[in-house]
């Protein structure tokens, strides 16, 4: 095991205040069981999970509440005991409605309650393949870095790929968000577990430990951990430029290899990339028999009387994280879900946290630039910012008079919606905003296609059947 500094620098990226020393010295602290949590069927990427409980239903801790309801989707599981108070439709961080279970935690189980369900724990040496990419499944593992993608489909690479590169994203490069910080400062031997096991399932590709430059403390922390490690493992520095903690850019800087254009895959490059969290989990779901039914949350700004580094239940609302963490110091001007760049404000603290929750951050009136945007002046910043390579001016102009296809042949849908071209926009445009709206009219368009497609097909099925 070596470390190395990254020889492989993206073109583009920007440098905003990354804030991180309000909560990145606090040690992991876990909440207190809330007295009621909000467990959400859309924790992450892909169909939701269908919903199994009732209002009235009891349920114990780890019993699974949603089933996995397509390829690309996990179960979910319950954090805690309690009694179903509803079963409703919620918005989530990112604006989109979904069923949430409503759990009463201080509900009093009836005496003939079923045992909590148990995941036994697993040798991981003598384990099959098969057998730990089930347990992975049944833990109701995803990406924990933002994206949610399904960890046992990621882990499972369709026939004729194969994973040469693990890659483990510790970047963090989201202004101030610290909780893979900590993970790595402080469950530093889970992570190690979590890529031997991932070897295993992989095929023993090489391993590339990704972290900023600027969090030596982590460096160190994995250094140790992976210090008598065999085979091809570099911990590799990267400068500290964001988005440096893209899944292409990490490839890139790791590796120097370039993932295509979408439906491209990191796999099609051979590279699989996890969150350092999310490897952690998948030690404890495998050696411990523990499933995701937690995560450590950032919850910071210069609105929150402590920031600190919470381990909370899948389902706090935030209103409860901030409560631990002394409250608000002024009523903030914005609340966000996830970091400054990439994160969602949110009109509501009765949000529940989710297994991709990385940080919930308070500003005050002082941090938040009130604005309008403006007409472009084509100073060309945004494009020198995108580090897409795409011409952000020219999509968002488009999208401002809805052409979507205009914004398509600029491809947009290769924008990773990073926010760097609105970062520096002195016309303070809206590109992002206009680039996901882009996106979604895209993705809408090909669903309606798709649909009409099987339509017809089932259709013309159904009229060849009646011929006969
Ligand atoms: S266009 Fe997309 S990828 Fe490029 S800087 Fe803007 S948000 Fe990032
Ligand atoms: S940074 Fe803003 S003003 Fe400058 S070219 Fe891009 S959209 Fe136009």
């Amino acid at each position: 095991m070596k470390t190395v500094k990254s020889k492989f620098k993206f073109k583009g990226g920007v440098h905003p205040d990354y804030n991180k020393e309000l909560a990145r010295d606090g040690a992991i602290e876990r909440l207190p069981l809330p007295k009621e949590l909000a467990v959400s069927m859309s924790q992450h990427l892909g169909a939701p999970a269908r919903c199994l409980v009732k209002a009235g239903d009891f349920v114990r801790r780890g019993q699974v509440i949603g089933e996995k309801a397509g390829f690309i989707s996990v179960c979910v599981r319950s954090p805690a005991d309690g009694k179903v108070k509803a079963v409703e439709k919620r918005v989530g961080a990112a604006g989109a409605m979904a069923d949430a279970v409503l759990i009463d935690t201080t509900a009093s189980l009836p005496e003939d309650a079923p045992p909590p369900p148990v995941l036994a724990p697993m040798d991981w040496s003598s384990a099959t393949r098969e057998e730990l990419l089930g347990r992975i499944e049944e833990a109701g593992i995803c990406g924990m870095g933002g994206a949610g993608f399904p960890t046992a489909v990621k882990l499972n690479p369709p026939p004729g790929k194969r994973c040469e590169y693990l890659v483990l994203n510790g970047a963090e490069c989201e202004p101030y968000l610290t909780a893979d910080y900590r993970v790595m400062l402080e469950r530093a031997p889970r992570i190690r577990l979590g890529v031997e096991i991932m070897r295993k399932v992989l095929g023993l590709p090489a391993v590339r430990i990704a972290i900023e430059a600027n969090k030596p403390e982590a460096i160190a922390a994995m250094e140790a951990a992976f210090a008598d490690i065999e085979g091809n493992v570099e911990i590799v520095v990267l400068p500290v430029l964001y988005p440096q903690g893209s899944e292409k850019h990490q490839i890139y800087a790791t590796v120097g290899r370039v993932v295509p254009e979408p439906p491209a895959l990191p796999i099609d490059v051979g590279c699989v990339v996890e969150n350092v969290g999310t490897v952690a989990a998948i030690a404890d779901a495998v050696e411990l028999g523990e499933p995701l039914l937690e995560r450590v949350t950032t919850v910071s700004g210069d609105a929150v009387a402590t920031p600190k580094n919470v381990l909370a239940p899948s389902g706090t609302r935030y209103a409860d994280l901030l409560e631990f963490c002394g409250g608000a110091t002024e009523r903030p001007a914005k609340v966000i879900s996830g970091g400054t760049m990439m994160g969602f404000a949110v009109s509501s603290l009765d949000i529940g946290t989710t297994k991709t929750t990385s940080g919930l951050l308070f500003l005050s009136r002082r941090r938040v630039f009130q604005y309008s945007s403006q007409a472009c002046i084509n100073c060309g910043r945004c494009l020198r910012a995108c580090p897409m390579n795409l011409n952000p001016a020219e999509i968002s102009k488009a999208m401002e008079v809805d052409d979507v296809k205009t914004a398509e042949d600029a491809h947009v849908m290769d924008c990773i919606e990073c926010g760097a071209c609105s970062f520096g926009c002195p016309a303070y445009r809206a590109i992002t905003q206009f680039c996901r709206k882009a996106k979604n009219s895209i993705r809408a368009r090909i669903a309606a296609e798709r649909a009409a497609a099987a339509a017809a097909k089932a259709s013309d099925g159904a009229a060849k059947k009646e011929a006969k």
